[in-house]
């Protein structure tokens, strides 16, 4: 089987690797986070629960 080009759990090291300062403007701005694949063009959303929770693991 061919192997994914992308999971939630890819998608949220990328997103704590846009970094702390950078998550915290986004929770204030759009309160979520869309993130699309450019790949298989697949979206995954992060609630503001979400995002908490990754800057957390930061
Ligand atoms: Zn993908």
């Amino acid at each position: 089987m061919k192997e994914e080009c992308c999971s939630r759990e890819r998608v949220k090291i990328a997103l704590k690797s846009i970094g702390k300062e950078q998550l915290e403007i986004i929770l204030k701005e759009d309160k979520k986070a869309e993130v699309v694949c450019p790949y298989c063009n697949k979206k995954y959303q992060f609630s503001k629960k979400d995002l908490t929770e990754i800057m957390m693991e930061i």
